[in-house]
């Protein structure tokens, strides 16, 4: 009989406990190396980098760094990476794999999306368009469904692979500044103060350390939005029915119209492998203008006759409730400066027409760290040493789509009819058009034209369909 293959004899068992010792000991040899790393750099009472926040942005930037050989610390006030961050939340490809290429085939994914759906709400349904691709999946899937408690802890590992330190429960309180320049970070932690060349400040939206230094005034209630989301449990073969789809595949639904009770505000139901995520969003002045909470919005959205059945059965497993920075392109604040730059969410760098932030932020971290090393080889962290990141930044997707929508979500709170009678009247005139009751064809393209007229007006339909145009660069 062949031994079967694996360890069986006395030699081959000494053999592997002699190859994985090391092995056995490369946690304990981690945990010494950072020991030793923060104590050197405590002792030296410096880091070359100090990232405040381990959301996606500040964890690429920590990762890049690393992996140029820079010592950074993370500090991150929660718990762990990501037990405080929320998102819809669709995780696209592109541009982690910059860093971390084929990080899908080992980072805590939920369900790679083959079809996009847009739907208009209406009182009585949803009028909507879809579109499904094999490109979408396949071996490179273009963006998959993730939970942030997970997805930012497997990156905050990767990090700390790469050799960055993570320090969780560490609330950074303000920035140590000296003649002008940032050198640091004053803490909760026993030490309190930590010093470094470069502070990157990923902090997510409404950065209370951009207002400590005077960057960024008090952000308006309508730059950011407020957004609650349930996690509703269903089980996997149910949802694979509900949406068509194979295991390990999913679909989002974005979501606009009477759900926003016109307000500038959009909802998300996005297919998880054994849940839903539900959630919406509106401007905070909308709100407050509206009288609305965020969660009757979200119960109201449950009850509708569109998205009831798809969530028929589930149970609510989580609820959560998180900001949404949505000024765009005319809120950015100033990026650097003396020892200092921004990314992600606390620069305002979220694409809310495309419910892109998660690629953005990354995105902005990458960028920032190229901008770092490059002080580094120059020994210049002044403001104009790391100024490259600015226009790194301004050359990049990220800016280009965000200066693409600036005028967008003003034009929008001003024409709140996209929200209320646009949506009512296209699903109504659809119903109209594909009901069949005697009438011809003719009456019901009366009928349709007269519920344009009546409800928006030829004039006024032109009118922003010509301004909505303009607004979109
Ligand atoms: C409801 C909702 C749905 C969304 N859906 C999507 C989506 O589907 N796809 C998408 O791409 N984007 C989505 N976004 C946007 C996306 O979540 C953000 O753009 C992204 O998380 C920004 O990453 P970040 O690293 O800049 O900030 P964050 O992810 O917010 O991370 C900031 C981190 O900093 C920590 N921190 C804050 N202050 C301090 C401090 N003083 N000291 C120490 N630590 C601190 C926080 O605890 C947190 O871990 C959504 C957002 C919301 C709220």
């Amino acid at each position: 009989m062949h031994e079967p293959q694996g360890l069986r004899t006395p030699a081959k068992m000494v053999a592997a406990v002699y190859f994985s010792f090391p092995l056995l000991l490369l946690p304990i040899l981690r945990a010494c190396r950072t020991k030793s790393f923060v104590e050197a750099a405590m002792a030296e009472d410096k880091f070359d980098v100090i990232v405040v926040g381990a959301g996606p942005s500040g964890l690429a930037a920590a990762v890049s760094l690393a992996k140029a050989g820079l010592e950074v610390a993370v500090l991150e006030r929660g718990v762990f990476a990501g037990s405080k961050n929320v998102m819809g939340g669709v995780f696209y490809r592109h541009p982690l794999e910059e860093i971390l290429p084929d990080f899908w085939h080992e980072a805590p994914l939920e369900r790679a999306i083959v079809e996009q759906r847009l739907w208009m709400l209406g009182a009585h349904g949803h009028t909507g368009i879809a579109v499904r691709s094999d490109t979408f999946g396949g071996i490179k899937p273009n963006c998959w469904t993730v939970f942030r408690a997970k997805f930012d802890r497997w990156l905050a590992q990767k990090a700390e692979a790469a050799g960055a330190m993570i320090l969780t429960e560490a609330t950074v309180e303000s920035l140590l500044r000296e003649n002008g320049k940032v050198v640091g970070v004053h803490t909760n932690l026993e030490d309190g103060d930590l010093r470094a060349d470069v502070v990157i400040i990923a902090e997510g939206a409404n950065s209370l350390l951009l207002r400590d230094i005077g960057v960024h005034p008090e952000i308006k209630p309508n730059q950011v939005a407020t957004a609650v989301k349930e996690i509703i449990a269903l089980p996997a073969g149910k949802i694979e029915d509900r949406f068509n789809v194979e295991p390990g595949q999913g679909v989002t639904i974005e979501l606009f119209g009477s759900l926003s009770r016109g307000g500038v505000g959009l909802g998300f139901l996005y297919a998880n492998r054994e849940s839903i995520s539900l959630g919406i969003g509106l401007l905070t002045s909308d709100l407050a203008r509206l009288q609305v909470k965020p969660n009757d919005l979200l119960e109201a959205l449950k009850e509708h006759p569109s998205i009831r059945p798809l969530l028929a059965s589930g149970s609510t497993e989580e609820y959560m409730a998180h900001l949404i920075p949505e000024g765009g392109y005319n809120a950015v604040p100033r990026l650097y400066g003396a020892g200092w730059l921004v990314v992600g969410d606390a620069a305002m760098l979220v694409d809310s027409v495309h419910r892109e932030g998660s690629n953005l932020a990354v995105k902005s971290g990458l960028l920032a760290a190229a901008a770092v090393v490059r002080a580094k080889e120059n020994n210049d962290f002044s403001a104009a040493g790391l100024a490259s990141y600015r226009n790194a930044l301004r050359d990049s997707f990220v800016m280009r789509d965000l200066k693409k929508y600036k005028g967008l979500s003003h034009f929008l709170e001003s024409h709140p009819h996209f929200f209320t009678v646009y949506p009512d009247l296209i699903n109504d005139a659809g119903t109209a058009f594909f009901t069949v009751n005697g009438q011809s064809k003719r009456e019901m393209q009366r009928r349709l034209l007269k519920m344009i007229r009546q409800r928006r007006g030829l004039l006024g339909l032109m009118l922003d369909a010509v301004q909505g145009g303009l607004t979109l660069q």
